[in-house]
């Protein structure tokens, strides 16, 4: 069950792409599919595949034979269009990550989709890194198709790419009413301001803090003074999970932003649901070419920023102001009391040209090194 609050007109958008859209992107393909079972699972993928339009499905069974496949597309000046790899090829998360790592150094414009016997987010959190594009399971045909159909679908057409959104798009996720304003108010106002369309996903309605009606309320007109649209789920508060469930919860705000940027809780916090939700959106957010961690006042000593946006004076007076709207808690949180607030962005700007700051721990940056983008976080 959720809900949308909205306090901005809904942007241009466009609808999105249908099944149709998305499997005509795998019609003429050329697929690169690694699996331990070249007999069994691999034939019976690539059979999936060639029924849905693919043209061409080459299998491998070992990691050397994939890599010679990879330099050796099947006409001449064109690459493969994606490749399927199966981790139990590769062992260990760490070696998955730096082999994906190496396929993608080799081939950037080729995505990988893995399968995986039994999925989970620490795998995912390996697949993340690696750059891959999906991770569905091993025996999942369907999933597999629908996988690689998207893959390719979501390939940046290089005329495309070249032509830049009008807004860039801020996804902020929080477990709770109150802590992305905690954790980025400044930085949400100063990119709203600034023209960005920024979206706060708040995961639980903070029913372990008060009146979940009353918290609702108070989190809508704190998303106002920022610039923000409120995006309100309701998961359970003090036992929000990293499961699948969780995942999808935060892939429908994904699906529906398409964000160019986001942020979550730190995984070095003391709170379970922050824990949970930062792992969950990383998940979720796997093709986002930027993610980066904010603050929670239970964020423990191994926080480690390495991000740090530069405040106005009018930013840190409207996350002031936003913080100040969750009336219902400002009595029994020390962590609300503005002189911390204030002392605490004023003590970060010593890291960054401006008074004030808030720190971002950054996850992934798919930005060049060099090259800063005016949309840059
Ligand atoms: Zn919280």
């Amino acid at each position: 069950m959720s809900e949308i609050f909205t306090n901005s007109p809904e942007g241009e958008g466009g609808s999105p792409p249908t099944t149709e859209d998305v499997l005509a992107a795998l019609s003429g393909a050329r697929v690169l599919l690694a699996d331990r079972d070249v007999e069994g699972a691999a034939s019976a993928a690539a059979r999936a595949l060639l029924a849905q339009g693919a043209a061409w499905v080459h299998t491998v069974g070992s990691p050397q034979d994939f890599v010679e496949a990879g330099q050796r597309p099947p006409d001449s000046g064109a690459d493969w269009d994606v490749a399927v790899w199966d981790t139990g090829l590769s062992g260990s998360d760490d070696a998955l990550t730096a082999f994906l790592l190496q396929w993608h150094t080799r081939h950037p414009h080729v995505p990988v989709v893995v399968t995986e016997e039994t999925p989970n987010t620490r795998r995912g959190g390996a697949v993340l890194r690696g750059r891959a594009a999906d991770m569905v399971e091993r025996h999942d045909r369907d999933g597999l198709v629908a996988a690689v159909a998207r893959a390719l679908h979501e390939r940046p057409d290089p005329a495309e790419a070249a032509e830049p959104r009008s807004r860039v798009h801020m996804l902020v996720v929080g477990a709770h009413p109150d802590d992305v304003e905690i954790g980025a108010g400044g930085t949400i106002h100063r990119r709203a301001d600034e023209g960005w369309d920024v979206t706060i996903l708040t995961l639980s309605r903070g029913a372990g803090g008060g009146d979940p009606d009353e918290r609702r309320e108070e989190a809508l007109r704190a998303a106002t003074a920022m610039g923000a649209r409120l995006v309100m789920e309701d998961l359970p508060d003090g036992s929000i999970a990293d499961d699948s469930h969780t995942v999808r919860t935060i892939e429908r705000t994904v699906a529906d932003t398409r964000p160019d940027v986001v942020l979550v809780h730190s995984d070095s916090d003391t709170h379970q649901d922050h824990r949970a939700v930062h792992r969950a959106t990383l998940v979720a957010s796997r093709r986002v070419p930027r993610v980066a961690c904010y603050q929670s006042p239970s964020a423990t000593v191994a926080y480690r920023p390495n991000r740090f946006v530069g405040l106005r004076e009018g930013d840190l007076d409207a996350k002031l102001s936003a913080i100040n709207e969750h009336h219902s808690q400002a009595a029994s949180r020390w962590y609300l009391e503005e002189d911390l607030l204030r002392s605490t962005a004023r003590y970060w700007g010593r890291f960054s040209q401006a008074r004030y700051a808030e720190p971002l721990e950054v996850i992934r940056d798919a930005t060049p090194l060099g090259f800063f983008p005016a949309d840059h976080v």
